[in-house]
């Protein structure tokens, strides 16, 4: 069994603080515009909008996301613009000690239904198109890790709802 930093979860996940990669979709509070820093403008519409990221610092993937849960006026990413006009939906988590987030952006991409609403929204240091889409109905988690083990070479990550109901919506 492979050593493990920190305290140990129940569910034998791995170290509570461990780092891994999360999609977080967001549901704008109303249609408009916003800026996103120096990158342009968000053309905020109904529907849901997938944002991926992952933590591998401080607090692992859980710090990260909880802070994107949490909101605030901080801003440091670009989808703290987004945060600030939207609501948090459902959040899918995997930690899997991999950097999954280009894969997942790719499959995300992938997905039926799928637009890019502003090249380089957090994709600033990736040669992704973006990390963030958006979906007029939000595609489920099956479907979701279904594209996510076809980018990721016969190694699925185990990935799980960890926050939101899974019900679709929109
Ligand atoms: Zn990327």
């Amino acid at each position: 069994m492979d050593a493990v930093d920190g305290p140990v979860r129940e569910d034998g996940e791995g170290p509570v603080d461990g780092g891994g990669t999360y999609v977080l979709f967001l549901r704008p509070r109303s249609p408009g515009r916003v800026r996103v820093g120096s990158l342009g403008a968000l053309e905020l519409r109904p529907g849901s909008y997938a944002y991926v990221g992952s933590g591998f610092g401080p607090g692992g993937v859980e710090a990260r996301l909880r802070r994107h849960l949490e909101g605030g006026d901080a801003v440091h990413w670009h989808v703290d613009y987004l945060r600030r006009r939207s609501e948090p939906e459902e959040a899918w988590v995997t930690r899997d000690p991999e950097r999954r987030e280009h894969e997942w952006a790719a499959a995300l991409a992938g997905l039926a239904g799928a637009d890019v609403p502003l090249t380089g929204f957090g994709s600033s240091d990736c040669s992704c198109a973006a990390h963030l889409f958006r979906f007029g109905r939000r595609p489920t988690l099956e479907r979701f890790s279904r594209a996510a083990a076809r980018q990721a070479d016969g190694e699925p990550s185990r990935i799980r709802r960890v926050y939101g109901s899974g019900r679709a919506t929109g």
